[in-house]
Order: C-alpha cells, then sequence, then structure tokens
C-alpha cells in the first residue's frame, strides 16, 4: 500500500494483532503533516468521521468494520541528540513501530524503551494508553509529546501543540489524549548510554518471559481488561477470598488474569475465541473468529468476574463501532 492514497473498503482485519474487524470505508496511510492537514481538512468538510490506528494491537474492531476514513499513523521521523553525561533526547513519530525502534536504539548503543519489548505496538499508540509493564511505564522516559487535537482543528488556526512529561495527565493505563479527539505525532524520549551486549541480552531475557507466560502463538490483543484497584474491592472479599496483591508503578492491584483464572475460565471458548489457558487476561483467536465472538465472550468475562468478586471490570482493549 502506498503512502497518501485514500483507498476504499480496506479489510482492518489485516491491520489488527487479533485478526479480526470489518472494513473501513475509507482508509489512507500518511507520512507528513501537510498530508494530515489537508486530510483532516477534507474529512471535516465531508463530514467523515475519523478514527486514527497504530499498530492495531489494542482494539477491536466491529465486523461491520468503520463507516468513515481510517488513518494510519506513518510517521517514522527519528532524530538522536546527545545532551549531557551519556544521555540523549530522542525525537521519534508516532508511527514508529516499538519493537522496531527498540532494536535501532540498541545498535545505536541507547537504552530507552526495551522493558517494553514484545509489544506489537506504534509510538502513538502506546502513549495514548500509556502502555507498560510491572515497574515501567512509556511515560518514564517521554519528555515531550507533539498533538493535535483535530475536533478543534479548523484551516486557520492549525497547530500541532507541545505537552511537556507533566501535561500529558499520565496515569495507569491513561493520559489525557485518551479524553479527546487526538491524534499524535510525535514525542520527544530521554535514552542513556549502555552497551549494546548488555540491552540485547535484557531484551532476550523479557522475550524469552513473555513467550512463556503470553500466547504469542495466537492472534489477539494483549491484555483485555486492567488489573484492578484493591480499594475496589469489599472488605468481605478482601477477607474470604485471599487476593492476590501486586505493586504496579506504586498501585496496589489485584491482576485481571488472575481475577478471571479463579473463575475458572482458563480455557473457555465462544466460538473462535477462547480464553488463553496460558494468561488468562489474553482472549486467542484461535479458528477465525469474529469480533463480536470476542465481544461476547468479554461480556461473559465480566459477568461472571462480577459474580465473585463484586467488582467490574474494566477495559483495557478499545472498542470500535460497538
Ligand atoms: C501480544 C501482546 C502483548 C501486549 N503486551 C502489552 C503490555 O505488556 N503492556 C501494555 O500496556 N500493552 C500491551 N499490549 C497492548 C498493545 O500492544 C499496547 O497497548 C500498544 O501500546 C497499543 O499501541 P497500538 O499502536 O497498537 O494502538 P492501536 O491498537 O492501533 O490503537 C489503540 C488506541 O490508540 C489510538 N491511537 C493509535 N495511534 C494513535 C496516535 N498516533 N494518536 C492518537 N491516538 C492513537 C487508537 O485510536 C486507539 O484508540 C500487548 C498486545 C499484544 C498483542
Amino acid at each position: 500500500m502506498n503512502n497518501n492514497i485514500v483507498y476504499k473498503n480496506v479489510n482492518l482485519k489485516e491491520f489488527t494483532s487479533c485478526k479480526t474487524g470489518g472494513p473501513a470505508k475509507y482508509f489512507i496511510q500518511i507520512d507528513n503533516v501537510d498530508d494530515l492537514i489537508n486530510t483532516l481538512d477534507s474529512a471535516k468538510k465531508e463530514g467523515i468521521n475519523i478514527f486514527v490506528l497504530g499498530g492495531g494491537s489494542n482494539v477491536l474492531i466491529n465486523d461491520n468494520g468503520f463507516e468513515g476514513l481510517v488513518i494510519k499513523i506513518q510517521n517514522k521521523k527519528l532524530k538522536v541528540v546527545p545532551t549531557m553525561d551519556d544521555y540523549f533526547e530522542i525525537a521519534v513519530g508516532a508511527g514508529w513501530n516499538l519493537n522496531n525502534l527498540i532494536m535501532e536504539l540498541t545498535q545505536q548503543s541507547i537504552s530507552c524503551l526495551e522493558d517494553l519489548y514484545g509489544i506489537p505496538g506504534t509510538v502513538g499508540g502506546s502513549i495514548r494508553g500509556n502502555c507498560g509493564v510491572t515497574n515501567f511505564e512509556i511515560k518514564d522516559v517521554v519528555s515531550k509529546v507533539y498533538n493535535l487535537d483535530w475536533l478543534r482543528f479548523n484551516d486557520y488556526n492549525f497547530e500541532i501543540k507541545t505537552y511537556n512529561q507533566n501535561e500529558c495527565g499520565f496515569g495507569y493505563r491513561e493520559s489525557i489524549f485518551k479524553r479527546k479527539a487526538n491524534i499524535i505525532w510525535e514525542t520527544n524520549l530521554v535514552g542513556k548510554k549502555c552497551n549494546e551486549t548488555i540491552i540485547k541480552e535484557k531484551i532476550k531475557n523479557i522475550m524469552d518471559k513473555r513467550l512463556k507466560n503470553q500466547p504469542y502463538e495466537f492472534p489477539n490483543s494483549g491484555s483485555t481488561f486492567k488489573n484492578v484497584n484493591l480499594n475496589e474491592f469489599d472488605s468481605n472479599i478482601w477477607n474470604s477470598e485471599n487476593l492476590l496483591v501486586v505493586d504496579c508503578e506504586h498501585r496496589q492491584q489485584v491482576p485481571a488474569g488472575w481475577l478471571i483464572d479463579q473463575c475458572g475460565l482458563k480455557g473457555f471458548s465462544i466460538n473462535g475465541v477462547k480464553i488463553s489457558e496460558k494468561h488468562a487476561n489474553f482472549i486467542v483467536n484461535f479458528d477465525n473468529a469474529k469480533s463480536l465472538d470476542t465481544f461476547n465472550l468479554i461480556s461473559f468475562i465480566k459477568q461472571k468476574v462480577f459474580e465473585k468478586f463484586g467488582v467490574h471490570l474494566e477495559l483495557e482493549i478499545q472498542l470500535i463501532g460497538f
């Protein structure tokens, strides 16, 4: 597919990690700001809805597709500037795949995002959801985000606004970019000089652990639900259920996967999707599933966890068109 050509009826299944979802009425890949402005301008004039797609690794798109324009962000800018004492400022386009970026920086002996190795998202999608692992979130290395609030966009007042780290409202899988219609275009990250072999060894250990604990052998969208804050549980449940509590970036949480597992649901399936036997927070597409199958399984899991633990699981994945 060429950049900047508007394609019609593009099957979004090919652009999601769970390999489900229907067609986009219009689809474009954009790698420069001028084309982004022109595209938004035209879509606004024509009254066409917009959805911004990154790596498609955290979305569930309706089988009927998206009745509008999907913009896949392809900004692959990379500029590394030494700052002081072995530190670097790294300007990165939102379209970079995290794993490719990590490998590129590793080759330059720069440590930055390697804790996130194995996550198949883009920089833009990862900043929006402040993606992370137990002791690291992308916010830990973000210094600036360049973002376009496209609902406020008009022909005469176009600007990509710069947000410093403390203006991004980062929290557990949260940022202010989730709360509005935003397009993250670029970011500045902080990197540190490090021996290439040491970073590679770290990456290998991380990936070995992921392959052991997560179902990479089947299409999926990562963790389906967010972990639940401990204070959401009633004290009776606290006492009777012997809850597993983890400390995640100073938050006391009960892992969603543990709650689902305690309901005896590992391996439970609806049509072509099932709850992974390796990790109960992953729903895997093992046999040409539809998004509706995942949607129905999500409802079922929520109901079972509520019945047993009295808490409402909140989705980590984004539902599109439901
Ligand atoms: C096997 C596997 C393992 C995973 N492990 C983890 C993990 O350990 N930790 C974790 O946090 N996540 C994990 N994930 C989930 C997912 O990869 C991350 O959430 C990732 O950051 C999503 O990025 P994306 O580019 O794929 O976003 P997409 O799925 O494309 O989009 C997600 C949301 O972000 C929006 N978005 C995308 N790009 C932009 C942009 N440039 N500007 C504004 N909005 C945008 C979309 O509109 C959508 O609402 C995993 C997923 C898989 C499949």
